[in-house]
């Protein structure tokens, strides 16, 4: 057995200003599908997508634990960046071009855009750094590196009706509590068994001993929060008209980006956690989360005049998963050649995840090597 399963009540996350638009239909739990996917994260739904564009013959299910979106995707930022956490790893490839292609090819409406992104730090300044902020000494743009946003409620809405639509079967609240790792691979889901030739888990910051990364990985939380909507003239004075997202690469670490309604995010802070199952009793209205809340928020409002009473419309927060020396793991499952595990993008993953889910389909076919 590989311990309990993922609660699915989220009410305490807050709420990201993201709209999920996906039921997946009421249908029979199969016997046996060719390739089983874990997760109904950006990774998973990228990898259900394309196996079916890959190979329509092949049979495909999806199971996820609550709703696609529940774990770090329907929560996260939507920043879209070219490397991974601990920078380029040999044989990545381009990851940003490699989104803007799955964008296209799968027909998605997420507002990709890539204008590049800010990095901000408290020494080295540009000389002619747009933002001007104080933040632990006076923050400013050092860098400007490929990279911008989208919205990650439409894609993950997207990638599930793509999914969907090329014949990729998706179950909604439909935890795998335990995987045999024999062949076919056997996923206890809800009480059925399902025999599958191939499986994928891509299950992040969860189940972590069904995908072996307990040990090489950290499940952490992180919070965010967004500003009602500024006018050009504040989001000119913030050194934001550009419409570049930002992060600092010193600490203490400030992320960020605007929302198509010209508000912005601004997102830091790290709950520290024992183990993974202690993420479904993270309260972002008490205890550490919310002092971290409170800490960013009081950040946030010394960081420009034009920030000091402005509104706050959303408050929330979600996982991350930090792995060893920050790589995303993308490997063979140790117990078995037919399992592939992919996450762990350390805070890094809306475009990673996407890029490699179509990577990790080609994988399952045989027809390429995981990453590293
Ligand atoms: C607040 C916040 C801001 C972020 N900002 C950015 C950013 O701006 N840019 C960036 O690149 N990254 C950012 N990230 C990280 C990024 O969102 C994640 O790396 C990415 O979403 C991971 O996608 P995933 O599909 O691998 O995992 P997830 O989206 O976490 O999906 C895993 C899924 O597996 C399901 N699951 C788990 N166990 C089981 C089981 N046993 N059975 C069935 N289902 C199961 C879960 O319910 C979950 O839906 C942010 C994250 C957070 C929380």
């Amino acid at each position: 057995m590989e311990g309990s399963a993922p609660k699915t009540n989220k009410a305490n996350w807050g709420n990201p200003p993201w709209t999920i638009n996906f039921s997946s239909k009421k249908r029979p739990i199969p016997k046996e599908v060719d390739f089983a996917v874990v997760g109904g994260g950006f990774s998973g739904l990228s990898a259900a997508a394309w196996l079916r564009r890959f190979e329509p013959s092949k049979s495909v299910a999806l199971f996820e634990a609550s709703r696609v979106g529940a774990g770090s995707s329907g929560y996260t930022g939507g920043m879209t960046l070219a490397e991974t956490a601990a920078g380029d790893m040999p044989g990545l490839g381009d990851v940003l071009a490699g989104l803007s292609e799955i964008v296209k090819q799968l027909g998605i409406d997420c507002d990709l855009l890539l204008p590049g992104v800010w990095e901000l730090g408290r020494k080295d300044a540009l000389p002619d750094s747009p933002l001007a902020w104080t933040d632990s000494g006076d923050l400013r743009a050092v860098k400007e590196v490929p990279g911008g946003t989208l919205d990650p409620g439409k894609m993950v809405s997207g990638l599930a009706h793509c999914a969907e639509a090329s014949g990729a079967q998706i179950f909604e609240n439909a935890t795998v509590e335990n995987i045999e790792f024999q062949m076919p691979l056997r996923l206890n889901v809800k009480g059925s068994v399902v025999l599958a030739q191939k499986g994928l888990l891509a299950t992040n910051a969860m189940s972590l001993e069904m995908s072996d990364l307990a040990s090489r990985a950290q499940p952490k939380f992180t919070m965010a929060l967004a500003t009602e909507p500024l006018t050009e003239v504040q989001r000119g004075a913030l050194g934001l008209g550009s419409g570049k997202p930002f992060y600092t690469i010193d600490f203490p670490y400030l992320w960020g980006r605007l929302l198509p309604n010209q508000g912005v995010i601004f997102g830091s802070g790290l709950v520290h956690l024992n183990d993974w199952r202690e993420l479904s009793d993270v309260d972002i209205t008490s205890g550490q989360a919310a002092e971290l809340l409170a800490r960013l928020e009081a950040r946030v409002r010394g960081l420009h005049p034009v920030l000091h009473s402005v509104k706050l419309t959303h408050r929330w927060g979600g996982p991350i998963l930090i792995a060893d020396q920050w790589r995303p793991v993308f490997a063979l499952h140790p117990r078995s050649p037919h399992a592939v595990i992919l996450g762990a993008y350390s805070g890094h993953g809306v475009a990673l995840s996407t890029y490699l889910g179509r990577w990790a389909a080609e994988v399952m076919l045989g027809r390429r090597k995981p990453l590293g």
